[in-house]
C-alpha cells in the first residue's frame, strides 16, 4: 500500500507557517515595528493603503542590513538575534524566532530596501516568480526618514494567492484600527522613539519621541486636564511601574496596556491582577486606562510560547499576581477616586445588611446579580431570617399587590412605605424603582414602542472618536436620533451632541457619551439598534441618572412612581438586579414585641 503521508510542497508548508504569524494587516505591522525597534530605530513610519491590504510600508532609521544579511532576511529561521540554547533564556530583542519576514513573503509580495551605514548605496530585495525567489540589486536611494541608513520593507497585496483569508479582512477603517491600536501599544512601550502613521495620505498618529509621561498622555488621553498618576514597586529583581489616568475608563480594556521587559503583551494573569481593585472604583463593566511595565529577569520568563509572542509564561505566576494587585490597591488607596465614582449610587446594596429585623418576600425569578451570594448565605446563617414561600407570589402582579396598599409615608427619604389589608409593610426602594421606569422608557422608545424625547443640552458635548472610523460614526447618527440623540459630526475626529434622551439627564453625562462612541465603534456593519449589548448599555445607563435615594417624593410623586412601575414588564428589580420591592408580615413584627411566638 502507499504511503498516507506525504511531505508538503515547501510553498505550501510556508503558507501555512505563516498562517500563524500573520492573519491581517496590523500582524504585519507589529513584526515591521518590532524590527525596526531590534534595529534601534529613533524614527519609525508606517505607510498604508486600503487599511494594508494593498500596501504596508514600514521605513526605519535604524542601523540597516548588509548586502549578505539582506540576502538571508526573508529565510526561516534566519534571525540576527539568538544564536544558540543559551540565548533562548536570555532574551533581550523583540524578535529571535526567524519567522516574520519569511511569513510576509509567504502572504504578500514583499520588497525591501536596506543601507547600513558602511555600504556605499542602498540594496533592493526584490521577489521573482522563479526560483531562488529572491534577487537583489544596488539602488539610488539615500534617505530614511532623514538619516543615511535605515530599511524600508514593502508588503504588498496581502492575501493575493489566499482568497480564504482574505475574506476574513474585516472593513477597511476596522483594520486601520488594529494597526493604530499595534502603534500605540509599542508607541507606549517606546517612548523615545518617533511614531508616524499615515493611511491613504492621511496622518492617523505622529508620536513625537518623549518621556513615558508625556507619551501615555499623547496616547491615551484627549484632554490634558486628566490627571496621570504614577507609582513604582520594587520586590527582589522584580520591578513595577503603574501609570493611570485617574478619572477615565471605558467599556472595555482598550487602554489597559501591559508591558513585561519592554514586549508589549496580552496576558490574563497581569490582567487580573491590575483589575482586581478597581472593581471598588469603577461601575461594572468599566475599565481604567492604566499602564502596567514588569521589568524582571528574562530567565524568569518565558516568552517563546506563541509565535506571535504576545502570550508569556512566568515562573513565579502567584508572586508577580500579588505584586501587582497591591501595587494597585496601594495606588488607589493613596491617590484617591475620581469624585463621581464615590456617588452613593455605586454602592453595594445594604438591603440585607439587617437581616434579623425582618423576613422578605423575593422574586426570585428575577436575577439577583448583586445579591444572591449575599442572601444566600444570610439565609443559611440567621435562624430568626425565614425563607417564606414564594411560590403563589411569583406570578401575581404588582398592580394586584398594590391594589389596596396605603402609602403610609417615606422612610429615611429613601423607601416608600405602603401598609396592605392590615396584614403586612411593603417597603419600595424609589431609587430601584426610578431606575427600573427609565430602563423600561428607553426599551420601549427603541423597540419603537413609544416615541423618542430629547432634551437640548446647554452646551453641547464633544466626544472624539479615532479618525479612522468617521464613516461608522456618520452611519450611526440617524439611529442615534430614533432614540433622542441629536448629534452632529464636528471636523475630523469630533461628536457633538445637542440633545441626549430626555430619560438620560445630566449626571456624569460625559463619561456616559463617551462609553456610548465606544460601543458605536465597536459594533460594525450592522443596525444599531439590534444589538442588543448597545441597547443595554443605552438603556442601563440612563438608570444611573434616576433618582436618587435621599431625595424626598411628594405623595403624588409617590402615585405617579408606582402608576409607572405597575406598567413595567419586570417590576421586582431594577436594572442591575437589585429589588425594588419588600414585604414583611405583620406577625415577623409582633414576633419582634414578642406579642406571638
Ligand atoms: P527575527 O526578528 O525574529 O530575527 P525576522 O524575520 O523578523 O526575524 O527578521 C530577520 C532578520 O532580518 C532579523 O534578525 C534582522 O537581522 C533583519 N532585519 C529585519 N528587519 C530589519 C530592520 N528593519 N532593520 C535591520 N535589520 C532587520
Ligand atoms: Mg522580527
Amino acid at each position: 500500500m502507499l504511503s498516507q503521508i506525504k511531505i508538503l510542497p515547501q510553498l505550501l508548508a510556508e503558507k501555512i507557517a505563516a498562517g500563524e504569524v500573520i492573519e491581517r494587516p496590523a500582524s504585519i505591522v507589529k513584526e515591521l515595528l518590532e524590527n525596526s525597534i531590534d534595529a534601534q530605530a529613533t524614527e519609525i513610519q508606517i505607510v498604508l493603503a486600503e487599511g494594508g491590504k494593498t500596501l504596508i510600508e514600514v521605513t526605519d532609521n535604524g542601523t540597516g542590513m548588509s548586502l549578505d544579511d539582506l540576502k538571508l532576511s526573508p529565510q526561516r529561521h534566519a534571525t540576527s538575534k539568538i544564536g544558540t540554547l543559551n540565548d533562548l533564556e536570555n532574551i533581550r530583542t523583540l524578535g529571535f524566532r526567524g519567522e516574520a519576514l519569511p511569513s510576509i513573503a509567504a502572504v504578500s509580495q514583499l520588497k525591501i530596501i536596506s543601507k547600513n551605514t558602511e555600504a556605499q548605496s542602498s540594496y533592493e530585495l526584490y521577489c521573482t516568480p522563479f526560483p531562488p525567489y529572491f534577487e537583489t540589486r544596488a539602488i539610488n536611494q539615500g534617505h530614511f526618514l532623514g538619516s543615511s541608513h535605515g530599511t524600508i520593507v514593502k508588503s504588498e497585496n496581502l492575501f493575493f494567492q489566499i482568497p480564504a483569508r482574505l475574506k476574513f479582512l474585516k472593513s477597511k477603517s476596522s483594520e486601520i484600527s488594529h494597526v493604530r491600536e499595534w502603534t500605540e501599544k509599542l508607541a507606549i512601550a517606546y517612548p523615545h522613539i518617533g511614531f508616524k502613521l499615515i493611511s491613504d495620505g492621511k496622518t492617523i498618529l505622529n508620536f513625537r519621541p518623549e518621556d513615558i509621561s508625556s507619551r501615555i498622555q499623547t496616547v491615551l488621553s484627549e484632554e490634558d486636564t486628566i490627571p496621570l498618576i504614577h507609582s513604582s514597586h520594587e520586590l527582589d529583581d522584580f520591578k513595577i511601574s503603574l501609570y493611570w489616568l485617574q478619572g477615565h475608563s471605558l467599556p472595555q480594556t482598550r487602554k489597559l496596556f501591559q508591558i513585561v521587559n519592554k514586549r508589549v503583551v496580552k496576558d490574563r494573569l497581569l490582567q487580573q491582577a491590575l483589575l482586581f481593585n478597581f472593581k471598588q472604583v469603577l461601575m461594572p463593566g468599566q475599565f481604567p486606562a492604566i499602564v502596567l511595565y514588569l521589568d524582571l529577569p528574562p530567565a524568569h520568563l518565558d516568552v517563546n510560547v506563541h509565535p506571535t509572542k504576545t502570550e508569556i509564561r512566568f515562573l513565579e505566576s502567584s508572586k508577580i499576581f500579588r505584586l501587582i494587585e497591591s501595587s494597585v490597591s496601594k495606588m488607589i488607596s493613596e491617590q484617591g477616586h475620581p469624585a463621581y465614582i464615590k456617588s452613593s449610587q455605586f454602592d453595594q446594596p445594604q438591603t440585607y445588611s439587617s437581616p434579623t429585623y425582618f423576613s422578605a418576600y423575593f422574586n426570585r425569578q428575577n436575577n439577583f446579580q448583586n445579591t444572591s451570594t449575599n442572601t444566600e448565605t444570610l439565609y443559611s446563617q440567621d435562624q430568626d431570617f425565614t425563607q417564606l414561600d414564594l411560590s403563589g407570589e411569583q406570578n401575581s402582579s404588582l398592580k394586584n399587590l398594590m391594589t389596596y396598599a396605603q402609602y403610609v409615608g417615606s422612610l429615611f427619604n429613601t423607601y416608600m412605605v405602603f401598609e396592605l389589608n392590615g396584614e403586612e409593610i411593603i417597603l419600595l426602594d424609589q431609587h430601584a424603582v426610578h431606575e427600573r421606569i427609565r430602563y423600561e422608557k428607553l426599551k420601549n422608545i427603541i423597540h419603537k414602542l413609544a416615541p423618542a424625547e430629547s432634551q437640548a443640552l446647554l452646551l453641547p458635548e464633544a466626544v472624539h472618536f479615532p479618525i479612522e472610523t468617521k464613516k461608522q460614526i456618520e452611519q450611526s447618527i440617524p439611529a442615534l436620533k430614533q432614540i433622542g440623540f441629536e448629534t452632529e459630526i464636528f471636523g475630523e475626529n469630533t461628536l457633538l451632541f445637542r440633545a441626549i434622551p430626555t430619560p438620560w439627564e445630566n449626571f456624569a453625562l460625559k463619561q456616559r457619551l463617551q462609553n456610548l462612541v465606544e460601543k458605536l465603534i465597536e459594533i460594525e456593519n450592522q443596525d444599531l439598534l439590534l444589538d442588543h449589548e448597545l441597547f443595554e448599555k443605552i438603556a442601563s445607563d440612563a438608570c444611573h441618572s434616576a433618582v436618587r435615594a435621599g431625595d424626598p417624593l411628594k405623595k403624588e410623586q409617590v402615585c405617579s412612581l408606582l402608576h409607572d412601575l405597575e406598567n413595567c414588564e419586570n417590576p421586582w428589580n431594577c436594572p442591575h438586579g437589585r429589588p425594588t420591592v419588600l414585604r414583611i408580615p405583620k406577625t415577623r413584627i409582633e414576633q419582634w414585641f414578642q406579642r406571638k411566638i
